[in-house]
């Protein structure tokens, strides 16, 4: 079976009579059983992916199949599916059974995409490597020495590998954008409340989105097709489908700001740095105006961000008592069997951001670091809002630095560091999407394009044309 660059090539395929939708599943089924070593997949759903295969391959024929025929995708293990497992890759919810589906799924099925199975993840999306999951870390399949990025590490990684030919991850603070990036595929980080939550294991509420992972731009937007729009059982998911979406920016020729403290952050790699400065070049000789801006608020976006989602997160948390869900632990009495159960349950990282979250909570603290940081999200949003007035778009690095080895970054404060470029979007609900620039050394690197809120379908349409 060859590697499908997007989906159009694939359905060209099928609807040729050239292969078929159970071709497909069995192909990509084999490939994960050759590549073991990459930890993507926790679990395949082999029998029911080939029968429903089968069936969309009699809709293929009989010319009733839906948009997304002959898409064989793999969901990140923190999107609940009826009647199978999630389990935020945690011991906590290991043996989970979902009861209901995320309305994404449904949607997607609706369209007749397949799923494949479920796809590892840092520990309730906690993290920027994909180390910190209880199914063990994933590798990337560009040097499986390094890691895949996080927390989306299994769904960015098997793309890549051409395990599934697309995948949904989920953004907190980067977590779509930053494994793209580090494995040179392309993420979308939709706007805040334009895809439903419903079905998400929460993480931080205000910041969750769900979103694509892909090879190619194209795809981004045939999923965003299935997946945006309201959502009676989010109420926050209030967004119009993207084919809704009106065009605002129909010039030709873009004014793009360029973000002065991004491009010279000082932990900035050399590799990402000059890439960029050459694409940067490369949409000038294009005839777009790139202008620099200053955004000294880059400094204050990561601490904000610690400090507002661990406070979500120390609160969503909290349902996690060994009654409700999934583990629970020998006790004596209930305050013991709560006690047991969170203490084994959880992994060191969650359990860092839940006490994290209840200090910057607790009375005396408050005011000095919730508030604080609520502030800061105020101010971002609205110099965001000014800088897309003025400019069409905001074009900067995905991340600081190039994939590091599994094991490489012991020092949490440098963990934390990687998403200083990523959680802009989610404290201010842009839309981000990262995109492969161009390469490095070993890996490639990616840049992240942001626009106006629900304005997905024409940022996808520009960041086509910048990418060619
Ligand atoms: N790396 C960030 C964190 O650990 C982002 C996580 C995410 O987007 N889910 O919080």
């Amino acid at each position: 079976m060859k590697n499908y660059r997007s989906l159009k090539q694939i359905q060209e395929d099928l609807y040729g009579g050239l292969i078929s939708c159970q071709d497909l599943v069995e192909s990509y089924l084999h490939r994960i059983s050759q590549k073991p070593d990459i930890n993507a997949f926790i679990e395949t759903y082999a029998d029911e992916a080939i029968k429903k295969a089968k069936e969309i391959d009699l809709k293929i024929l009989n010319q009733n199949a839906g948009a997304l025929a002959g898409l064989v995708i793999g969901v990140k293990d923190n999107i609940c599916y009826k009647d199978h497992q999630s389990s935020a890759s945690s011991q906590m919810l290991k043996g989970f059974t979902s009861t209901y589906s995320a309305t994404v799924l449904d949607r997607l099925l609706e369209q007749d995409a397949i799923i494949l199975g479920r796809l590892n993840c840092d520990e309730f999306a906690m993290g920027s490597s994909n180390e910190n999951s209880t199914y063990g870390p994933v590798k990337n399949p560009i040097n499986p020495r390094h890691v895949p990025g996080g927390s989306s590490g299994g769904s960015a990684a098997a793309v890549k590998a051409d395990l599934c030919h697309a995948a949904l991850g989920t953004d907190t603070g980067g977590s779509i954008r930053q494994p793209s990036a580090f494995c040179g595929v392309v993420g979308l980080k939709p706007t805040y409340g334009l895809v439903s939550r419903h079905g998400l294991i929460a993480f931080a509420s205000s910041f969750d989105q769900i979103g694509p992972i892909t090879k190619c731009i194209a795809d981004s937007m045939e999923i965003m097709k299935a997946i945006s729009g309201k959502d009676d059982f989010d109420s926050t998911c209030v967004g119009e489908n993207i084919l809704r979406q009106k065009n605002k920016k129909t010039k030709k020729t873009l004014r793009l700001a360029i973000i002065n403290q991004a491009v010279e952050f000082p932990g900035i790699q050399a590799e990402i740095k000059d890439s960029f400065i050459k694409f940067v070049k490369s949409i000038e000789k294009r005839g777009h105006s790139t202008t620099r801006i200053d955004l000294p608020l880059l400094d204050y976006l990561s601490p904000a961000y610690y400090i507002m989602t661990t406070a979500e997160a120390s609160s969503n948390l909290s349902r996690y008592d060994g009654i409700k869900y999934g583990y629970q632990h020998e006790a004596e009495d209930i305050d013991d069997l709560i006690k047991k159960t969170r203490t084994a349950g959880f992994g060191a990282e969650v359990k860092r951001r839940i006490m994290l979250g209840t200090f910057v909570l607790s009375s005396g603290y408050y005011e000095a670091y919730y508030k604080k940081a609520q502030k800061v999200r105020q101010m971002i949003k609205k110099e965001t809002e000014r800088i897309l007035k003025k400019y069409d778009y905001i074009l900067l690095p995905t991340t600081p630095n190039m994939p590091f080895q599994i094991g490489e970054k012991p020092n949490l404060i440098q963990r934390y560091h990687e998403d200083v470029f990523t959680v802009h979007a989610n404290l201010s609900g842009h839309p981000a999407l990262s995109f492969p620039i161009g390469s490095g050394k070993n890996f490639p690197v990616s840049a992240q394009l942001m626009g106006d809120y629900f304005s997905e379908k024409e940022m996808l349409q520009t960041a086509q044309s910048l990418q060619k």
